[in-house]
């Protein structure tokens, strides 16, 4: 069986609704689709849960009738039957009563994850019950009966597996639907796998079911070799093995969430990006080839601060990194780049919210520098070292611009720039002049 995610926009009128539903029932084969909230939806939602994290309830109200409004109107444009109308009218009526009764309760990050979860619960109702009406064997699947998380917030691939596998043997199915993003944690809770999560939600339960292929549906034809909205000229690669798409999706193509390579990878599944626009266009397989020798793609990734911690303690003396690093872990700070010399090492975080902390505990240690603003450049591709010329490549595209930190080596796969913010557009259209489009 093949897993199929379609994104919010994807779902995101009643027009586009009966879109995909004609065409993942078009071959007769048996599938199971994820699906995200109607686009928009998941952004209300946060925006309901700010309100009632500020007590007031009138504004959050005042979102949650207009939401209703709107998707009562889809309901009408959707169904054909009055009966199938009334029913699901019923499903979202409950639903949005539901979100008015957090006004009066302590609100705290439990409550906000049940009303960030609805926007799948309802696309996914909507989407199963007009299947249905259609006169298609279609089935809705409660992703809170079979995704979970552990007490380190990790899915929990054997539970997943464990729980969907007996929902899916009923050959007779012919599709069967279910929640992107939304999870239990370890405490049974409702809870998600973070903003964008549907496409790790389609890779979990791809790999849970042993699918033979993940499909992510969106509306660009695969990943591109560069970002299209900053530089002229790209186009989209055509494969990409299961780490150079990790780091593109980490290092800041949009089009796949970041954790979403990982089970795939790990059950050795092909995961194709493809496009509803332009259903028969090849787009990009990710799987475990590797095209030899091959520049296959360039991401950036911005807000990136670099911090130097200058000692002459450093100088022959071993623990000094540890000591470091162990800062870093304390304040839960993931580092992404790392260069070292003798008498110094500088790394590169995105996520500053302890940083003041980071850095007095740092000081400790030596002279500590910090450059702001600054802008991880990744070029990705087979980048094995015994390959000549890969590196020079890359550095001669970004011979006029000031580079603050190289990372190369640490896998066969990247070689990561770290530079200005300001010259992200000069430095990314210069290396798809340069490696890409022959110039
Ligand atoms: N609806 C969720 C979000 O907007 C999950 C997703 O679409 O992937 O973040
Ligand atoms: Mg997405």
């Amino acid at each position: 069986m093949k897993v199929l995610k379609f994104g919010g926009t994807s779902v995101g009128t009643p027009a586009r609704m009966k879109d995909v539903s004609k065409f993942i029932t078009a071959d007769g084969e048996r599938k199971l689709v994820v699906l995200s909230a109607m686009s928009g939806t998941t952004n209300s939602l946060v925006e309901i849960s700010k309100y009632y994290y500020n007590q007031n309830a009138a504004g959050a109200g005042d979102i949650i009738n207009k939401m209703r409004g709107t998707y009562l109107e889809h309901v009408d444009n959707l169904y054909s039957t009055d009966k199938v109308k009334q029913e699901v009218s019923k499903f979202i009526n409950e639903k949005f009563d539901y979100l008015l009764t957090f006004a009066n309760m302590e609100f705290t990050g439990k409550e906000e994850k049940i009303i960030l979860a609805q926007g799948e619960l309802i696309s996914t109702y909507m989407v199963s019950h007009y299947l249905v009406e259609t006169g298609i064997n279609a089935v809705l699947l409660p992703a809170l009966n079979f995704m979970k998380t552990d007490a380190d917030s990790e899915p929990d691939l054997n539970y997943i597996s464990e729980h969907i596998q007996p929902l899916i043997t009923d050959k007779n199915v012919q599709i069967y639907i279910t929640q992107g993003f939304i999870c239990r944690n370890a405490n049974g809770d409702i809870d998600n796998l973070q903003r964008g999560g549907s496409d790790y939600t389609a890779s979990l339960v791809g790999a849970a079911i042993q699918a033979e292929e993940i499909q992510i549906w969106t509306d660009i034809d695969g990943m591109h070799n560069n970002d299209p909205r900053v530089v002229d000229k790209t186009s989209p690669v055509r494969q990409l093995n299961f780490e150079e798409a990790a780091e593109l999706a980490y290092f800041g193509a949009k089009i796949l969430h970041p954790t979403c390579i990982q089970p795939a990878k790990f059950a050795n599944i092909p995961v194709k990006l493809l496009n509803t626009m332009q259903p028969d266009a090849p787009g990009t397989t990710i799987d475990n080839r590797i095209q030899h020798g091959t520049i296959k793609a360039v991401a950036a990734k911005e807000n990136i601060t670099a911090i130097k911690i200058k000692s002459g303690r450093m100088l022959l003396a071993y623990g000094f990194l540890r000591k470091v690093f162990e800062i870093f872990e304390t304040y839960k700070t993931p580092i992404d780049m790392i260069c070292t010399s003798e008498v110094g090492v500088s790394v590169s975080i995105d996520n500053t919210a302890n940083l003041e902390t980071i850095l007095q505990e740092l000081r400790k240690y030596g002279t500590v520098t910090v450059d702001k603003g600054l802008c991880i450049v990744c070029v990705v591709g087979d980048m094995e070292w015994e390959n000549v010329g890969f590196e020079a490549r890359a550095l001669d595209a970004l011979k006029d611009i000031p580079v603050r930190m190289i990372s190369y080596g640490g896998s066969n796969y990247n070689i990561s720039f770290l530079i200005n913010e300001s010259d992200k557009q000069r430095a990314l259209q210069s290396l798809s002049d340069h490696l890409f489009n022959g110039k």
